[in-house]
């Protein structure tokens, strides 16, 4: 892409992308590759809270026209869909994928096969959707697809709950970070999501992300680069604590880009929680629109 080299490759060729590899593969054999912390073997077992084993599980792979639109800009993003998910959100729109594993298992040259047909198919970026549970899988397919040209940025597209420590080991093969923050508040985390500490852990991990590619970066034509886009959906009735989370999002970077998003609706179990049994009216949307102004956020979608 015009613009852009990517680090990847710098770390394939010094042979660092191999102890990365072995560092994930460490973590593992008693998996804290996220913060639940599961403590499973991976390679024997898939009993662990993302209900995954060692190899991808892909539910769907194409072009995606519905992203942000520094990553989709004529071509697409290149995005990959996989199965299962460290979060159990009761309202996801995408249950049969995140919560009732829809997909198929597939060997790691089959991921990196994934990569190169969308790249090829000139997609601007590879966009790999729910990767926390999937780092290994990724890792040990990125040099296969180097091997056969990957030159495209790649994205970690988070639901936000992930370890600073695992993000250590992705610094420089991401070039882009687009994580959830999903909550201001643990409490409705922890009810909504099964996600102890979410808040704090997903501003550790912001922090982290910002630390290593910075404010999102565009090149000429408006395709992005680098950086961190930062996705934030509005629940109904304030149950996000969504006030906290532009207030973070601001005093990180005011130069951040920040998706506010007015979509949700009542999906898969919603129903059965007070608040969450409606969708998000326009007035409340307009009130968090307005407030991220006021903080300064400029660069809204
Ligand atoms: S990646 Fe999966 S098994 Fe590992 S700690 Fe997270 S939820 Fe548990």
């Amino acid at each position: 892409m015009k613009g852009f080299s990517p680090a990847y490759l710098e770390i394939y060729k010094t042979g660092e992308l191999n102890r990365r590899i072995a560092k994930a593969e460490d973590l593992m054999e008693s998996c804290t590759l996220c913060p639940q912390h599961c403590l499973v073997n991976r390679f024997q077992s898939r009993k662990g809270k993302c209900n995954s084993g060692a190899y991808p599980i892909v539910a769907s792979f194409n072009p995606h026209f519905g992203e942000e639109s520094p990553l989709v800009g004529s071509m697409g993003s290149g995005t990959i869909f996989f199965s299962n998910c460290n979060l159990k959100c009761v309202y996801c729109q995408n249950c049969d994928i995140s919560q009732f594993g829809y997909g198929e298992e597939i060997s790691y040259e089959a991921l990196a096969e994934i990569m190169m047909r969308l790249q090829n198919s000139g997609c601007h970026n590879i966009n790999f959707v729910s990767p926390t549970h999937m780092i290994y899988p990724i890792l040990k397919a990125l040099p296969v697809a180097i091997e056969r040209g990957l030159n495209v940025p790649l994205v970690y597209n988070s639901g936000g709950y992930d370890s600073v420590e695992i993000l250590k080991i992705l610094e420089g093969i991401f070039d882009i970070y687009m994580p959830d923050f999903k909550y201001g508040d643990d409490t409705m985390a922890g009810k909504f999501s099964n996600a102890q500490r979410y808040s704090d852990i997903a501003k550790s991990a912001l922090k982290e992300m910002h630390r290593q590619v910075g404010d999102l970066q565009t090149n000429s034509e408006g395709m992005a680069l680098k950086g961190l886009l930062v996705r934030h959906l509005i629940l109904p009735n304030d149950l996000a604590a969504s006030w906290r989370v532009i207030d973070f999002i601001a005093t990180l970077s005011k130069n951040t880009y920040l998706n506010l998003m007015d979509q949700y609706r009542p999906e898969y179990r919603a129903a059965e929680f007070s608040g969450l049994d409606r969708s998000l009216s326009h007035s409340e949307y307009m009130k968090y629109l307005e407030y991220a102004r006021k903080k300064g956020l400029t660069r809204l979608d």
